[in-house]
């Protein structure tokens, strides 16, 4: 089952004269529960992609579906509720209260929806069950990135888009990252689109979109998938 269509998207950025043609004409669909990676060198727009699919930008054309909504249709403010709803958000950075405890941290989330995980059931699922007191000073940074996993599964969002989530990790650390998203993608049945450079995820995806130039240059099923432990 499509939880994303989307058609010949187009994003072109204008800076005065200057147009950089971010996105030039994507066809691609992502199925309910399946756990897709983005490759592809810098400037290849993949960000942009997921920037438009997750409702904070806007295309210039083509047609973005989620399900049997048009995302490309929608005013800002249904786009608002759309993400609220609907998308949860990882990026490099953890964008952590530091004054919050990571239970804390998570509680904020909870509190404003409809269908929630307890805090602690949130963080247990990202193996951090140790950590719920804990400040984010006092953990390790891919500590905190799944501090921010599981503020963001916490509102069990259909869509989970994950933005350099290994970013800022060194390569063991971002397979730990890893491992914790392929675990609630298992678990929840979490539809999950992951751009990053770390090679462990050549274990973890179900499927690998690549792009060039604003195109998706390649699809392909990860046959050496591993299943989560
Ligand atoms: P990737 O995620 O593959 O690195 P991006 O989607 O971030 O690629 O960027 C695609 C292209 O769009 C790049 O040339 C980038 O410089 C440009 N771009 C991205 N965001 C903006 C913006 N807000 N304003 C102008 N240009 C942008
Ligand atoms: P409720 O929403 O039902 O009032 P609570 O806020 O009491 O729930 O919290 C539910 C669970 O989370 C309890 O087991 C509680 O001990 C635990 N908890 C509450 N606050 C914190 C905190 N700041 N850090 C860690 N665990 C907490």
């Amino acid at each position: 089952e499509p939880v994303f269509r989307v058609e010949n998207l187009t994003k072109i950025y204008r800076t005065g004269d200057v147009e950089v043609r971010a996105l030039n004409g994507v066809d691609m669909t992502l199925y309910r529960g399946e756990m897709a990676v983005l490759l592809g060198p810098s400037g290849s727009g993949k960000s942009t992609l997921l920037n438009i699919i997750g409702g904070l930008d806007q295309a210039t054309g083509g047609k973005v579906w989620f399900g049997d909504t048009e995302l490309t249709g929608c005013s800002q403010r249904e786009l608002t509720r759309y993400r609220r709803d609907h998308v949860g958000f990882v990026f490099q950075f953890y964008n952590l209260i530091p004054s919050l405890t990571a239970w804390e941290n998570v509680a904020l989330v909870t509190e404003v929806s409809r269908h929630p995980m307890r805090p602690e059931e949130a963080l247990a699922m990202v193996g951090l069950d140790h950590r719920m007191s804990h400040f984010p000073a006092q953990m390790s940074g891919g500590e905190q990135q799944r501090v921010a996993i599981a503020r963001a599964i916490a509102k069990r969002p259909d869509v989970l888009l994950c933005d350099e989530p290994t970013g800022a990790l060194d390569s063991r650390t971002g397979v730990l990252v890893l491992e914790a998203l392929s675990r609630v993608n298992a678990e929840l049945g979490t539809t999950t689109a992951i751009i990053t450079h770390n090679a462990g995820i050549r274990q973890i995806a179900h499927r690998v979109f690549s792009f060039l130039d604003g195109r998706m240059s390649d699809c392909t099923v990860n046959e050496t998938r591993v299943d989560p432990a």
